[in-house]
């Protein structure tokens, strides 16, 4: 069985089908709404396609749904899904409730080869890439299980999602189709390790969406130390990248900056901090890092990344220290996988 995953056309994609087989072009909207607007699972729910298009479509296509293997759900609401893959590989989807709507973290690759050294996700390397239907199918999964709508996404579970480049700019486009589930581009966030030619190639893109920086270090010692990406792009590459970012698309870029108990929180790397990102109105991420078993990290105290977010803002540059939900299920991301894996011995569930 060699068929194609028909939930990850883009509408121009379904356009060029419907035309190759003979359709009138309103099919392909109609088709496009039935998988992502309505979200339907299968081509017979489709009921109002002639039944030789659907019996040809079967014959060619499938539609790329994912089951939930499991769920931990906290008491604030937050909800990690351990997701099933049509090909049986499983990959971490969270479900979070904030004022301004519910957000869904996805995830862009099975595993990831960046290497961060504190993150779970990397540790058994890369098995593949998502799908655009399948990033896509991880928010219908969440929505179909919650009952609710999803109003913001995030690109911040397992994978780098630079490193996924083209199925992640189809899954931009499918997600925010108005004829689809029409999650605009000011609602998605997402975060890169700083692949440098692929950040210089999403700045070409012009999306409204908003960029993240996976920066946690502001010395290239420090940051190649945590992240071997930063020998590849080093900051004397990433942070004029980010810059050049800015001016060619007018949207602002935020830093993510997990905070390790030792290595990257004292009041000298504070200061370093703040004169590399002088002058680009930046908006810096603080977060306790999230141990995991075989790093050699912990979490700086609470009142040391007080501090050191009191003097990022003493010294210009604007800092939050990230409001954690769902810490009674805090597995790090990629746990939830990686434990499911250890279950089975060729790591599938
Ligand atoms: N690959 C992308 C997106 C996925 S990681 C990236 O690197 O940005 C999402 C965020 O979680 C990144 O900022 C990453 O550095 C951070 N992260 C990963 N493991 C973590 C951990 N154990 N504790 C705190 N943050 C972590």
């Amino acid at each position: 069985m060699n068929r194609i995953g028909i939930s990850s056309y883009t509408e121009d994609r379904l356009a060029a089908l419907m035309q190759e087989l003979g359709q009138p072009a309103f099919r392909a909207r109609q088709l496009f709404r039935w998988l992502h607007a309505k979200q339907v699972g299968s081509f017979s729910e489709m009921t109002d396609q002639p039944k030789a298009l659907l019996a040809a479509l079967k014959e060619r296509f499938f539609i790329e749904t994912l089951a939930v293997q499991r769920r931990q759900q906290s008491r604030d609401g937050t909800v990690k899904y351990l997701l099933r893959l049509p090909d049986n590989n499983c990959i971490e989807t969270v479900w979070m409730r904030y004022s301004y709507g519910n957000t869904v973290c996805v995830s862009t690759q099975v595993g990831c080869r960046m290497g961060c050294r504190f993150c779970a996700s990397t540790q058994g390397g890369r098995v593949r890439n998502l799908t655009a239907g399948e990033i896509a199918g991880e928010i219908y999964a969440a929505a179909r299980d919650q009952g609710e709508r999803v109003s913001h996404i995030v690109l911040m579970g397992i994978g780098e999602p630079l490193d996924n480049f083209d199925n992640v700019m189809d899954f931009l486009s499918i997600i925010s189709s108005p004829n689809g589930a029409n999650i605009g581009m000011r609602n998605i966030s997402l975060s890169t390790c700083g692949l440098v030619p692929m950040i210089e190639k999403l700045a070409g893109r012009r999306l409204g969406l908003t960029l993240s920086i996976s920066l946690h270090a502001p010395t290239n010692e420090m940051r190649s130390a945590m992240m071997p990406v930063n020998d590849a792009y080093p900051l004397e590459q990433l942070i004029p990248a980010c810059r050049a970012y800015q001016k060619t698309t007018g949207r602002r870029i935020s830093f993510e900056y997990s905070m390790v108990n030792g290595v990257n929180d004292s009041p000298g790397t504070a200061r370093r901090l703040a004169s590399l990102l002088r002058g680009m109105g930046a908006h810096v991420n603080l977060i306790p890092i999230n141990p995991v078993d075989g790093s050699p990290y912990s979490a700086s105290d609470a009142a040391n990344i007080r501090r050191f977010q009191t003097m990022l803002t003493q010294l210009g540059v604007n800092a939050t220290v990230r409001r954690r939900l769902g810490t009674d299920i805090s597995a790090a991301c990629g746990q939830l996988r990686r434990e499911e894996a250890g279950q089975t011995a060729d790591g599938t569930a």
